[in-house]
């Protein structure tokens, strides 16, 4: 760091997110993409594209593509909040909501701690069960700004609607912001309860089921003066922070949800199909309904396991953090991605107990 830098940065330290390899020809289930490409119609898009139209800012009110939003969640253009990921959606409302401090969990995605690092938040650290599951009591009446991510990553655990609707029904002081990265994997979205209530916000993204992770496109559903507040931080860092060719394909990945809805049902396929291998190989892997698995080996350390699958080609995540060092997060792939996975585990295993 230079001598420069603002003093109050000092001790940030920044997000680290899962290695994106140039070179070696990896398996890559490191970072929750989908191993399926973007819709048809959006590639379609791209292709028509007249790039020279480039040369032109985007719609800062992303107008276009709040109303095909709408449309597709059953609400209208002013609950749509767009952004440049999710991650931009959960900085704004760290920013803005962040005042009356924040409570997330200890196992949760490791953005909310650096935004409220970043934001100079304090937190409420709730721990989770042994389980690993979110007990909804513990952020009842919290009288913090809740995050919560559901399902949760990296266990792929899952909260029902009902026990969402409870943590916003007893926090009328408060904002919940329901982060549902993964919902399409097999959990129920807490969206159509924004209709009900003026303290959540639910936020979304394109990167994990709709394949575009590249694109960098979310959106957040909540009451109008909760969007905006986010739309004056928006508009007071960076009101053109989805460039031209993410809104025009976003619009035309929301056309294409069979397509979507076929990718989801195999990677879920694939999931049930990899966690009972792993579990016949004695791993214990968690229950999850997410687009990645979250396991462990009796016989073999996580940073051990995660080093020893790189080695043989196979990219998982590892977080060298209390409670989970002992586990990897494996992002479902296609079947023959996992089935060479499974392969690589059970070599490993066998390696081990040899
Ligand atoms: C991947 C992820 C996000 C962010 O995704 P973007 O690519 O920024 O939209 C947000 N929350 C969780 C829990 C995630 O895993």
């Amino acid at each position: 760091m230079s001598r420069f830098l603002n003093r109050k940065y000092a001790s940030l330290s920044a997000y680290t997110p899962g290695e994106q390899p140039r070179g070696t020809d990896y398996i890559k289930l490191n970072t929750n993409e989908s191993p399926y490409a973007p819709a048809p119609e959006v590639l379609e898009v791209i292709d028509r594209r007249r790039m020279s139209d480039l040369r032109l800012y985007p719609d800062p009110e992303c107008r276009l593509l709040r109303q095909s939003l709408a449309r597709a969640y059953g609400t209208v253009p002013q609950r749509v909040f767009v952004c440049n990921g999710s991650d931009d959606a959960l900085n704004f409302a760290f920013m803005a909501f962040g005042g009356a401090g924040a409570a997330f969990a200890d196992i949760t995605y490791g953005f909310y701690s650096v935004f409220a690092a970043l934001h100079g938040v304090e937190c409420t650290i709730v721990p989770l069960r042994d389980d690993f599951s979110v007990d909804p009591a513990d952020y009842c009446g919290v009288g913090r700004t809740v995050f919560i991510a559901n399902p949760n990553a990296p266990t792929g655990l899952c909260l029902s609607v009902g026990q969402i609707e409870r943590i916003v029904e007893s926090n009328p002081g408060n904002v919940v912001v329901v982060d549902e990265a993964y919902v399409d994997f097999g959990a129920r979205s807490a969206c159509s309860l924004t209709d009900k209530y003026d303290n959540l916000m639910v936020v979304r993204t394109f990167s994990k089921s709709r394949s575009l992770a590249g694109a960098r496109l979310g959106f957040a559903v909540a009451q109008e003066p909760l969007i905006r507040d986010l739309e004056l931080l928006k508009y007071s860092t960076n009101p053109y922070n989805v460039n031209r060719l993410t809104l025009d394909i976003g619009a035309a990945a929301l056309q294409a949800q069979p397509y979507y809805d076929d990718c989801c049902r195999r990677i879920i396929n694939s999931r049930q199909r990899a966690a009972e291998r792993l579990r016949a190989l004695g791993m214990s892997v968690t229950d999850s309904c997410a687009n990645f698995l979250f396991a462990r080996s009796p016989a073999v350390g996580g940073a051990e396991l995660y080093a020893a699958l790189k080695a043989r080609g196979v990219l998982v995540r590892h977080f060298d953090s209390d409670r989970i060092r002992d586990y990897v997060r494996i992002t479902v792939g296609t079947d023959a991605q996992m089935d060479a996975l499974v392969s690589a585990v059970k070599e490993i295993l066998e390696e081990k107990t040899r």
